[in-house]
């Protein structure tokens, strides 16, 4: 029988380690992450490790956005979780936050409590078998706890490279006594299939029907030539 597991992403973590991901492929420019393959590149580590069949019940991320208050845009931002909830197929947890510079963030202890709430949520409700935890931070450690108490499997991933300070000295969370059940799975281990390639492929022109390469992978495809008459804003090529 499959193990149904759960996907726990802590967003400001997995936007840190990108850094370890991209070194690990020697390129500090960095690249374009695959996230809509996160998912399945785990759990088939997971599926490896165990001689057994995965079946993930959900994938949910949690992350921070700056409120309407703050007078930011947002807009890339907000495109980005909608693109995650979209195309990626995750849920996503979004917190607003102000950011007016008075007050210290506390992006990242939300994310953390978020996360261990859910995580123990649907623990309880028996929603999974296994909970796989992508991030680090040692304030994971009670929730972990908590749900391997309730007989739940938990399988962290974290990165051989800190993605910051507060890291590099308290160590991940994978290194506590009683939090998980697997030997971590490192993200830079997986950078090559977490590189996003975009394939070239021909689409037929939405307007006047023309044939052409392109990588655009969204669902209206205008040729170059009707682009540059209209330049659609969300198509950038
Ligand atoms: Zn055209």
């Amino acid at each position: 029988m499959a193990v149904k597991t759960m996907m726990f992403i802590d967003g400001n973590w997995l936007y840190r380690s990108r850094n370890a991901v991209f070194d690990k492929l020697n390129e500090p420019n960095g690249f374009e992450i695959d996230y809509k393959k996160i998912p399945s590149i785990v759990c088939e580590e997971v599926a490896n490790f165990l001689n057994q069949d995965v079946d993930p019940v959900r994938t949910v991320y949690f992350g921070t956005i700056p409120s309407q208050r703050s007078g930011f845009n947002t807009s890339k931002q907000s495109a980005f979780y909608t693109f995650l909830e979209a195309t990626c197929g995750y849920e996503t947890n979004i917190h607003e936050v102000d950011v007016n510079g008075s007050e210290p963030r506390n992006d990242e202890d939300w994310v953390v409590a978020a996360l261990s709430s859910s995580l123990l949520y649907y623990a309880a409700m028996n929603a999974y078998d296994i909970a796989i935890v992508l991030g680090e931070d040692a304030n994971y450690e009670p929730s972990l706890r908590c749900a391997r108490l309730l007989g739940k499997r938990i399988q962290i991933v974290g990165a051989h490279q800190s993605p910051d300070n507060k890291l590099s000295q308290q160590g991940g969370v994978y290194l506590k006594p009683k939090v998980s059940d697997f030997p971590p799975i490192f993200i830079e281990d997986h950078a090559d299939e977490i590189r996003l390639v975009r394939e070239t492929h021909k689409r037929t022109c939405r307007e006047c029907g023309a044939e052409e390469d392109t990588t655009w992978a969204g669902p209206d495809f205008y040729c170059s030539h009707c682009r540059s008459r209209h330049r659609p804003a969300d198509q950038d090529e």
